[in-house]
């Protein structure tokens, strides 16, 4: 396992066309690494990748899609030579009551946050272990808490929590586990709500509460540019104003 720290090092960062993303790969490219720059909309990374310029990579790619996630990775080990750091960062936040009206949500909300995060991690897994990688997982709030309302994505991210400690102890001390869990971030992420209801009051509180995503993107590149003795494993970060 490598002694050293972390600049220069390749960061594989997926949902990076928007909010936590794309912040977090602003912020990584600061601090001097190389990033790939993983999502569905190729015009949105690939103007990320033209403002970064050559320390960026734009690779459209599909996490609910494991072939998209192969050629993705074979992109990333031929042109940036794999990845060290991977930041499981893509998801949804579809809430709403739990019932059948729902039912559309709920495949989609677990393919993405959860296997999605499941099936990059597997495929970039071999590319990780190469020299001593950083996992970083976007868990959320809603990974510790669970409030009527938020049950399928609470699922989503408890299981993200869950399946993050048995990696934790798995793959250390070669990959580091690093779990990110926010409160409100001012992103998309309330746009695709599909309950009228339940967007109009979040985007209310979001309104009201959220933080912006460069703070989340500081404290990922604080925690991964630790020493490799120090490993940063589970790290809430609530706008002050949020209670629950
Ligand atoms: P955004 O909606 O701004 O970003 C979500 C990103 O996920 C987009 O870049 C989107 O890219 C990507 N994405 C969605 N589906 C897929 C897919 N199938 N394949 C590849 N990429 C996909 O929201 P945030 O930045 O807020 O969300 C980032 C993460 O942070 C999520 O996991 C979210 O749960 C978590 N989080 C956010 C909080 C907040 O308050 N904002 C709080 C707690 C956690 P594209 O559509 O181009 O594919």
């Amino acid at each position: 396992m490598s002694t050293t720290t972390t600049s220069g090092r390749v960061a594989v960062i997926t949902g990076a066309s928007s909010g936590i993303g794309a912040a977090t790969a602003r912020a990584l490219a600061a601090d001097g690494h190389r990033v790939a720059l993983l999502a569905r909309r190729a015009d949105r990374i690939q103007a990320l990748a033209a403002e970064l310029g050559d320390v960026a990579l734009a690779v459209e790619a599909d996490v609910t899609a494991r072939r998209s996630l192969t050629a993705a990775a074979e992109q990333v080990a031929d042109r940036l030579g794999g990845a060290d750091i991977l930041v499981n960062n893509a998801g949804m936040m579809l809430l709403g009551p739990f019932g059948s009206e729902q039912h559309a949500d709920y495949a989609p909300m677990l393919q993405t946050n959860l296997l999605g995060a499941i099936t990059t991690t597997e495929v970039f897994l071999d590319q990780l272990r190469d020299g001593g990688g950083d996992l970083v997982n976007l868990s959320s709030v809603a990974g510790r808490t669970a409030r009527p309302g938020n049950a399928v994505y609470a699922a989503s991210k408890w299981g993200m929590n869950g399946w993050s400690e048995s990696l934790r102890q798995e793959l250390g001390p070669d990959i580091r586990v690093i779990v990110i869990e926010p409160g409100a971030v001012a992103t998309e992420l309330t746009d695709h709500i599909t309950h009228a209801d339940t967007k109009a009051g979040a985007e209310k509180l979001y309104e009201q509460t959220a933080i912006p995503a460069e703070e989340i993107a500081a404290v990922i590149a604080f925690a991964v540019s630790r020493p490799r003795s120090v490993s940063l494993n589970e790290i809430l970060i609530r706008p002050t104003v949020q209670t629950g």
